[in-house]
């Protein structure tokens, strides 16, 4: 069966979308951390990071480093934090996350809870910048 996220990659599942290209889709966590949380994913369906492929592997980081750099110059962070969880979504994905703390990038911590507007329009932000 076909991961959420691939349902979301193929629009079947609505998503706060920032950016694609012919491998990688990135889209904002609903349950964000930080505003600007976005996850960034391999269009191909691969539960576990360290099976990707050598090439998508490593693609997925540089298609990552632009997305960041596009939420770095919209949302107000000492930098981008980098993780990998997969716990709940067996489809890899890489968590982007705004952070002036440590604890700005702990997932036992409570999700911030933003309205489908505050969602679109950070989204919309950031995905103009990768236009440029
Ligand atoms: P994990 O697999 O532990 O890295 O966590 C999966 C992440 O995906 C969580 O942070 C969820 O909030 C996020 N998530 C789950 N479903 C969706 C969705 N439909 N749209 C955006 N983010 C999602």
């Amino acid at each position: 069966m076909a991961s959420i996220f691939t349902k979301i990659i193929s629009g079947e599942i609505p998503s706060y979308k920032i950016a694609e290209d012919e491998n990688y889709f990135a889209f904002l966590d609903i349950n964000p951390l930080a505003k600007g949380h976005t996850l960034v994913v391999p269009k191909k369906e691969v539960d576990y990071i360290f099976d990707l492929e050598d090439d998508i592997l490593a693609g997925l980081h540089i298609f990552s480093k632009k997305v960041a750099k596009a939420i770095e110059s919209v949302i107000s962070c000492k930098r981008i934090g980098i993780a990998v969880i997969g716990l709940e979504v067996p489809h890899t994905h890489i968590h982007l996350i705004p952070i002036n703390n440590v604890s700005d990038i702990d997932f036992s911590r409570e999700k911030l809870k933003l309205t489908e507007t505050e969602l679109f329009e950070i989204a919309k932000k950031i995905s103009k910048k990768l236009e440029l």
